[in-house]
């Protein structure tokens, strides 16, 4: 299954309409390499001759966000598609500053770590967002 499979299917599981400005970003999303900001996003959907504008892109991406089908990488000011196509738990990267490939991975005892040093702050965690740089295997060979 796609990503853009993928993602329609949970919208519609969740009860989310699949609008065409919605399928866009999905399709657009799914077919970027690496991290898009939603002018990025804008200016891909635009060569396919249909504009949306940036409130539109932003509102969809934030949706997408919260449904864990696209993720916010900070440290390249973007986003990108799950690769896990998992909805559960927290998702993280691992960023080469090599070759900037981005690798996603899900960790519960990682999780569980953090959420437990939160607690002993006073804090009770919900989420948590890490970002690794460094070298991926390919780049340290
Ligand atoms: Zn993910
Ligand atoms: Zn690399
Ligand atoms: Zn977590």
């Amino acid at each position: 299954m796609s990503f853009a499979e993928h993602a329609i299917a949970v919208l519609r599981e969740k009860g989310y309409k699949v609008t065409r400005p919605r399928r866009q970003v999905i399709e657009a999303i799914g077919r970027a390499e690496g991290a898009m900001s939603p002018g990025d996003i804008g200016k891909m959907m635009g060569e396919g001759g249909r504009h949306l504008d940036q409130v539109t892109i932003y509102r969809v991406i934030n949706l997408l966000c919260s449904l864990n089908l696209v993720h916010r990488v900070f440290s390249q000011g973007g986003y990108v598609r799950c690769d896990l196509l998992e909805e559960e738990g927290c998702h993280r990267f691992l960023i080469c500053r090599g070759c900037g490939s981005l690798q996603e991975f899900r960790d519960e005892a990682l999780c569980r770590q953090e959420s437990e040093a939160a607690r002993k702050l006073g804090f009770r965690a919900e989420h948590h967002v890490t970002e690794s740089s460094g070298l991926c295997r390919d780049c340290r060979d």
